[in-house]
């Protein structure tokens, strides 16, 4: 994969590992508009990810704070995957992309930010959007783009 041009993140970056777990923190908070949650399942959810690489990047994630995928139950798994599929459609549906990278990163080494907590990540990509050069990366700028990005995805189809 290209690397995107994505200052924002340096902010997450040199702010280090939050101190809960912002997935269980996240699922269990109760205001799924204020955390950008997308969807729910029953074992599983999605979200964006407030530090994008790209417009639209969102997370799948279990239910269950676990690591690893052979802590997942098969049904568990099951969802994953098909939650995984539906969000990858609605990305399609409402932004158009041209592909995506959808992946995991296992374990700090690998990269994960998260690493107790599984996710999966659902990055969608356009032709040339590793040109991408925003003029402004302060925190307000892109919490007020998640709500619109989160209106765009969750609101009535156009
Ligand atoms: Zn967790």
């Amino acid at each position: 994969m290209e690397r995107l041009w994505a200052p924002w993140r340096k902010g997450y970056v040199e702010a280090g590992a939050p101190r809960g777990c912002i997935f269980c923190e996240k699922s269990d908070a109760g205001d799924d508009a204020k955390h950008h949650i997308i969807a729910r399942g029953k074992s599983c959810f999605s979200l964006l990810n407030r530090f994008p690489y790209n417009g639209g990047h969102l997370m799948v994630a279990p239910f269950r704070h676990v690591a690893a995928l052979d802590a997942l139950t098969d049904e568990e798994l099951l969802e994953l995957m098909r939650m995984i599929r539906d969000q990858a459609a609605l990305l399609r549906r409402r932004l158009s992309p041209d592909g995506f990278n959808i992946g995991i990163n296992i374990g700090r080494v690998a990269g994960a930010g998260v690493a107790d907590h599984l996710h999966v990540h659902v990055v969608p990509r356009w032709s040339g959007d590793t040109n991408f050069m925003p003029a402004t990366a302060d925190t307000k700028v892109i919490s007020h783009a998640l709500d619109e990005m989160y209106s765009r995805l969750t609101g009535a189809a156009k």
